[in-house]
């Protein structure tokens, strides 16, 4: 995609509350009549296509200490009792799942998220991979991949975890400079970063890839220029460029942060416009509206080749057509629904401990919402839609099931965000920045009632 002109006051158009369709339904829609035992259905469900692969989520909650700006369902502690007591249960929860699954044992891929998974050692770690495999068979290609908090690794840890069989490795970095550091209080040298991400491409992982957020405290156009060109000598292969969102009476930890340190709602945009510009400028290819990769990484490649997926995780390059999730608060998608774990660690380890699955909420999606989240995925990842790839599917057309959404297209189509033509849907160039505004056009959900939760806005 040719780079476009974007500016503060294009932004501000389109910068609206809007879901990031990392799933649909959007996880506020899940309900607590989703039970256990609504998963174990699911599970058979997804059992019976024993030849597809699995992708595994899994979540290690632990952090040393809680950033100010910190929206994660993570546990402050560094207590390796704790830790380990959960890596136990964790295993457990994994043993218990794949006791319903006796056939579906392929996997594309495994995502450790968190909180920071390295707060657990590399043995540590690779026990858990090896647990896993006992159980699973990873397919040629499979991905493996772990976020990693730079001040809790060195070289020589990075270099264990590549051993342990992990491919693909994001570093968290934010932001360089001191002052923005402080006052998010997470305070990382650069050198450090530079440490680990050197490591990480000496050790041969395939993608190493780094974290940054833009509209926090004390941040300026002048510094978050800095802290791009300095995140641009690490040489990343993918750079993920989160949106910061200040909600205090939500996230509690965020009262920390001075209100009157944030950039006002210009600056932020601009900031979010200089960045775009930079990664560009430096060869990134722009996928969907917050992530980039070099042209050579393999997300740049399955967006070419129109095999983009996209999940909980964001924008992946894997297959697969189920997502197991472990841990507290870990979401899966199995068997045509969602299931979310009890998202207190507390809560999640005494259903482990009375021997049942800690699954507290969920959907199963019915058929209408099957086709939404076909339509609304292929918008979010091939940028078009029609007749043909719907058909397939489900034996039906835009126009005859999903006639509502084409005409909540309308007034994007005058914008120049998306276009229509008979049996096709396609969002333009500009459209890409802005593909979660068109994808809602096909959330019935968001039409028929309010939002449990705020969205975040668009940029
Ligand atoms: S490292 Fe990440 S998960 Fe942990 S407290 Fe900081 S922002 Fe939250």
């Amino acid at each position: 995609m040719a780079d476009l002109d974007v500016t503060p006051e294009l932004l501000r158009r389109y910068d609206r509350p809007v879901p990031r369709y990392t799933s649909y339904p959007t996880a506020d829609r899940f309900t607590p009549s989703f039970t256990a035992d609504s998963y174990l259905a699911a599970l058979a469900r997804a059992d019976a296509r024993s030849d597809e692969p699995l992708g595994l989520y899994l979540h290690l909650p632990f952090c040393r200490h809680q950033c100010a700006y910190c929206g994660c369902a993570m546990v402050a502690s560094s207590d390796p009792e704790r830790l380990s007591e959960y890596l136990e249960r964790l295993l457990l929860e994994i043993d218990r799942v794949v006791a319903h699954l006796p056939r579906r044992r392929k996997v594309a891929e495994i995502q450790l998220g968190g909180g920071t998974p390295n707060m657990y050692s590399p043995g540590e770690l690779s026990r858990l991979l090896d647990h896993l495999t006992k159980h699973f068979t990873l397919v040629p290609g499979a991905e493996v991949a772990i976020e990693v908090d730079p001040r809790e690794a060195s070289a020589s840890i990075v270099a264990e975890l590549r051993a342990a069989g992990f491919t693909r490795i994001s570093f968290g970095v934010q932001d360089t400079d001191d002052d923005v550091q402080h006052a998010i209080g997470r305070v990382q040298a650069l050198d450090k970063t530079r440490e680990v991400t050197e490591a990480a491409r000496a050790a041969g992982f395939d993608s190493v890839n780094i974290d940054l957020i833009y509209g926090l405290p004390k941040q300026t156009r002048d510094s978050f220029a800095r802290t791009l060109e300095l995140a641009l000598t690490l040489k990343p292969d993918r750079v993920a460029l989160f949106s910061f969102a200040y909600i205090p009476e939500q996230r509690k930890n965020q009262v920390r942060i001075v209100q009157d340190d944030l950039p006002n709602v210009d600056d932020k945009l601009a900031i979010f416009c200089d960045a775009r510009r930079a990664f560009v400028a430096a060869g990134y290819v722009p996928i969907g509206m917050d992530h980039f990769a070099r042209p050579g990484d393999e997300l740049a490649h399955a967006l070419a080749h129109g095999t983009l997926n996209r999940t909980f995780q964001g924008y992946t390059v894997s297959h697969a057509t189920d997502m197991l999730g472990f841990g507290m608060s870990a979401i899966g998608e199995v068997g045509g629904a969602y299931a979310q774990n009890e998202k207190n660690v507390r809560a999640w380890s005494k259903r482990i401990d009375e021997g049942a699955l800690p699954i507290v909420r969920g959907v199963a999606l019915s058929e209408d919402d099957e086709r939404r989240r076909f339509v609304i995925r292929a918008l979010m990842c091939r940028f078009a839609v029609d007749d043909a790839m719907l058909s397939k599917r489900f034996g039906v057309t835009l126009a005859g099931a999903l006639s509502d959404g084409l005409e909540r297209l309308g007034p994007l189509v005058e914008e120049g965000l998306a276009t229509v033509a008979p049996g096709r849907v396609e969002v333009t160039p500009l459209g890409r920045l802005f593909v979660r505004n068109v994808a809602a056009a096909f959330d019935s959900y968001l039409h028929r009632m309010p939002a449990a939760v705020p969205y975040s806005r668009a940029v």
